[in-house]
């Protein structure tokens, strides 16, 4: 999963961006609203943590704007405390949720994990394909109840694929959605990762679908003729 972070606050970004990296997100940030806005027009996020108070462009400006052109991104954004006004009127310009400053990093964490799993139709932390269950809380992967080894790249795969059940997802989406910008993409990698998935996982729950990507199917769903 990829996120824009949007935080002018060079200390906090940077803390904030090491403390999400490691919780497995690929991260791109800004530090002033005109080239966060710029960034979340032109790439593709899974969600956006977005502060209010940003030189150039403020918070509230870049938000409207998004949701003006169309685009849908979760958005949780930095309110000041007590800023009761600043909740509302982001909420009203389209934010999905907010955290209130000073605010621990867990909560962040935990806000993000429930934007991406509702914007993906997910109400559960835990993902279930056939007997694979994966828990977007802990990080946990299971086959049939037994945990399942994954390094932090498989399991950035594996859960891109979770979230997103059924649909043929292109290599390019995934490379899009696993790395940051400053990443040297190499979309080969990709099918080095699925490979390394399938053993492990032991079962097929990854099809490729030739020429165009990969789609997660409940194997327990296909019928036999
Ligand atoms: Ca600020």
């Amino acid at each position: 999963m990829r996120l824009l972070l949007i935080e002018d606050d060079p200390d906090l970004s940077r803390q904030m961006k090491l403390v999400l990296e490691s919780d497995g997100y690929a991260v791109d940030t800004a530090a002033d609203g005109e080239d966060g806005h710029f960034l979340g027009e032109a790439e593709n996020y899974d969600a956006i943590v977005l502060d209010l108070g940003l030189p150039l462009m403020d918070g509230l400006s870049v938000l409207s704007r998004w949701r003006k052109q169309g685009i849908a991104t979760p958005v949780l954004i930095l309110t000041a405390r007590d800023g009761w006004s600043e909740k509302v009127a982001g909420l009203d310009a389209g934010a999905d949720d907010y955290v209130t400053k000073p605010f621990k990093i867990e909560e962040v964490l935990a806000r993000v994990r429930a934007l991406i799993r509702r914007a993906a139709g997910q109400a559960s932390p835990d993902l279930s394909c056939g007997p694979v269950t994966l828990n977007t809380n802990s990080g946990k992967v299971t086959v049939d109840g037994l945990s399942v080894h994954l390094t932090a790249q498989e399991y950035k795969l594996l859960a891109y694929l979770m979230h997103h059940p059924e649909k043929i997802i292109s290599r390019t989406e995934l490379t899009e959605h696993l790395y940051d910008q400053d990443f040297d993409r190499d979309s080969n990698t990709i099918e080095v990762f699925v490979t390394r998935i399938r053993k492990k996982l032991g079962v097929q729950i990854i099809n490729t679908i030739r020429g165009l990507g990969y789609q997660l199917v409940d194997i327990s769903q296909q019928t036999t003729e």
